[in-house]
Parts: structure tokens; sequence; C-alpha cells
């Protein structure tokens, strides 16, 4: 039996894969998701694995688990080529790749420590899409422009 047979994984029965995702962010994607392991669902991550699109990649599994859409934008924004699979009873019922809106409201801290959405809790963070390929994002009240490591060290 080979390798590759013995590893591979049990389908999952309904759930989600998260495919796709640039190498090495598969565990601040769970942390950002709150899943510790201690939850109960069985969840299968998978790093660095080869991929033709992107060199390696890494994929999450997690059975029993959906994602609300601020959840898909924050994944979008650490690892904007992701795909979503939704599975429901061992199917595939929708697959989707992960938009990034235009504008990003209130998921990401500014990293000016002055710009005002970080004095003013009722001043909620907004930031539009100035490039997608690299990612970058600038801040509407204080036009600071993040990167694609400076957006995933802020995301709360
Ligand atoms: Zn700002």
């Amino acid at each position: 039996m080979s390798l590759d047979r013995e590893l591979k994984v049990q389908k999952i029965r309904d759930g989600i894969v998260i495919d796709h995702l640039r190498a090495g962010t598969a565990l601040k994607i769970l942390e950002m998701l709150g899943i510790t392991g201690k939850e109960g669902f069985i969840i299968t991550v998978a790093m660095n694995v080869p991929s033709q699109k992107l060199g390696s990649k890494d994929i999450i599994k997690i059975e029993g688990r959906y994602l609300s859409p601020s959840e898909v934008s924050k994944i979008a924004l650490i690892a904007p080529k992701a795909t979503l699979n939704v599975i429901k009873d061992y199917k595939v019922e929708r697959k989707e790749r992960l938009k990034l809106p235009d504008e990003i409201v209130g998921i990401i801290r500014c990293s000016n420590p002055t710009c005002i959405t970080n004095h003013e809790p009722q001043v909620q963070s907004k930031f539009v899409v100035v490039s997608r390929e690299p990612l970058k994002i600038k801040c509407l009240y204080c036009e600071t422009v993040m990167d694609q490591d400076e957006i995933a060290r802020r995301l709360s």
C-alpha cells in the first residue's frame, strides 16, 4: 500500500473544506476561527501540500462546522486564493472562490497607532482594497496602506 493511500483522509459528511490556502496559513486561520481542537469537530489540516496553482498550499477540513460571512472575509484577507467547499451528505453542495469585498469594515485593526479607529471605540475600521495581487488595503481614515503580512498580524 502506498504511503499516499495510507494517509488518505476519510471523506467528511457535513462540513467545510478550505482549500488553496497560502502555505503556512492554516494554523493562523484555525486560531482566527477560534478552533482549538477541544470543540470536538473532526479537523484535518494538511500543510505544504504540493499545488500546481500555488507551488505549495495548506488545506483545512472541518466536520460539522460552517463559516459566517465575516469569517469568510477574514480568511480571504489571509489567503486571497482560497476556495471554500461546503459539504452536505458527502457531496460538494457549493464550491466558491473566496472573494474579498472591495470594502472591509470592522474586522481588522489599522496598523497606524494614531488612527482614529484605534482610539474611538464607536468608529469602525474601514479599508478599501487598493491591490489584489499582491494584496494591499488602505485605511479610509488615515490612508495607511497594509500589505499581506501586516494584515495577518492585525486580524482580530
Ligand atoms: Zn487608519
